[in-house]
């Protein structure tokens, strides 16, 4: 049994009932193949063994009062899974699907996301299965201070830095960082996604859509195209989503799917002007159903069905996890798709990733394509540790550099390790060889 094989088993012994967090290490361990090869040092040093095991896994209870005055309770968590590189550093999801496996398997992608960004941000995530829809924003505050109540013991600036993901935006991260403040009694960076006057970043809310829009035009450069006149479909509508259409349409391209789990919208005229105003607050503010759209403008909607089956250019998935099955990918490639890249995290089931390789289509993994929104953290935490901040032109510029540079590297690695044009296999090694480095020069830690 090979190296690999080897580890991969040992993962799955120990994490049976996690098919997220398998799914995740597979797709990593796979990939690394030939890097390992080149590098017997890392078997020796058991980097396999170690990278597999988060660092340290919290799980806590958040019992709070709804406004009935009834008593609920969730669970909380924090995966601190790698800190070779720089302080643990990824999102906290509020959804009710959260369990230990997906956050673990997001915890995970977040270490080798982070090392490609160049900046010194370890790997980590949290989250709860709390649910913020329907909740009154008191019930969120209630939630986010218990939650906090815990957590802050665990955190820090140079510790462990939460951020946003599915469900956590500004409002919860206010709550968050306000409960940290009273805690702690210390103003420190320990959170990012904050807002302006209280130590955010200018650009971070675009970052995540904005560099999935640099990273689709390095894509298409590669192959002599730019995204003038391209038809792209999308999936979600919230942060990421709303930013990557007004960059899309800023760059000559049209975005004319948007969806939920019920169903989607086709807007063939694309969503601009005062459609992309209206939808930029349906999710972020009033969290409201992708479905509100059509009825707003008098456009089809498709219910039960995903976006997919709309013939595009470029698929941008930026939902969640396994949203486009092997059928999907299939449907794509007959429609005419040339580009798919994944602004959610892990969106495509392996299935439908090969798919896509095999066509020969341009795949953009999640790790490098929607790194921006993390890249923006680590330049919100550089000011903060300045207590500068820069203008929104220059946090732009470099988040277009750093995801030029993503590109870069994945394409090199892929050239370099005999998998030419493989993105999935350049990321995966790019990012691994970073964090690899940085572990063997600290010991067996
Ligand atoms: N949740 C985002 C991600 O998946 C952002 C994390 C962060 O900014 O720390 O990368």
């Amino acid at each position: 049994m090979s190296y690999v094989q080897d580890i991969y088993e040992q993962v799955v012994k120990r994490n049976q009932h996690e098919p997220e967090f398998l799914q995740a290490v597979n797709e990593v361990l796979q990939s690394l193949e030939p890097a390992l090869e080149q590098h017997p040092e890392y078997q020796k040093a058991g980097i396999l063994e170690r990278i597999v095991e988060p660092e340290r896994q919290i799980i806590f209870r958040v019992p709070w009062v709804n406004d009935d005055g009834d008593v609920e309770v969730n669970r909380g968590m924090r995966i601190q899974f790698n800190s070779a590189i720089g302080p643990y550093k990824g999102g906290l999801r509020f959804h009710p699907s959260v369990n230990l496996g997906i956050i673990k398997f997001l915890g995970f992608e977040q270490i080798f996301k982070n090392a490609l960004t160049g900046l010194p941000m370890g790997g980590g995530k949290g989250g709860s299965d709390f649910d913020p829809r329907g909740k009154s924003d008191a019930e969120v505050m209630r939630f986010c201070q218990s939650f906090m109540t815990e957590l802050y013991r665990h955190i820090g600036a140079d510790t462990d830095v939460p951020a946003g993901d599915i469900g956590v935006g500004g409002r919860e991260i206010g709550f968050l960082f306000g409960q940290y403040k009273r805690l702690k009694n210390l103003y420190e960076g320990v959170l990012t996604g904050k807002g302006l006057t209280w130590g955010g970043s200018l650009g971070r809310p675009e970052a995540t859509g904005y560099g999935t829009i640099y990273f689709v035009e390095e894509m298409l450069k590669s192959r002599g195209e730019s995204l003038q006149g391209k038809t792209i479909t999308i999936s979600g509508y919230g942060n990421v989503g709303t930013y990557l259409i007004e960059k899309a349409n800023q760059l000559g391209a049209k975005v004319v799917t948007i969806g939920d789990e019920y169903g989607y919208v086709h807007d063939p005229d694309g969503i601009k002007g005062e459609k992309l105003e209206f939808l930029m607050d349906l999710w972020c503010i009033y969290r409201r159903a992708a479905k509100d759209y059509a009825d707003e403008f008098g456009l089809e909607w498709v219910p039960d069905k995903s976006p997919w089956e709309v013939p595009c250019d470029i698929a941008v998935p930026t939902a969640t996890q396994n949203e486009v099955c092997s059928e999907d990918a299939r449907l794509l490639v007959a429609n005419g798709c040339t580009c798919v890249a994944e602004a959610a995290n892990m969106p495509c089931m392996a299935d439908a990733v090969d798919t896509f390789i095999e066509n020969n289509i341009l795949f953009g993994p999640s790790k490098a394509v929607n790194a921006g929104g993390v890249a923006v953290s680590g330049l919100e935490m550089s000011q903060n540790s300045m207590r500068y901040s820069w203008t929104f032109d220059e946090v732009d510029a470099k988040l277009k550099i750093i995801m030029a540079n993503i590109y870069k590297s994945a394409s090199t690695a892929a050239k370099e390790y005999g998998r030419e044009n493989n993105l999935v296999v350049g990321a995966n090694i790019a990012g691994f060889l970073k964090v690899a480095d940085a572990m063997m020069a600290q010991g067996v830690v």
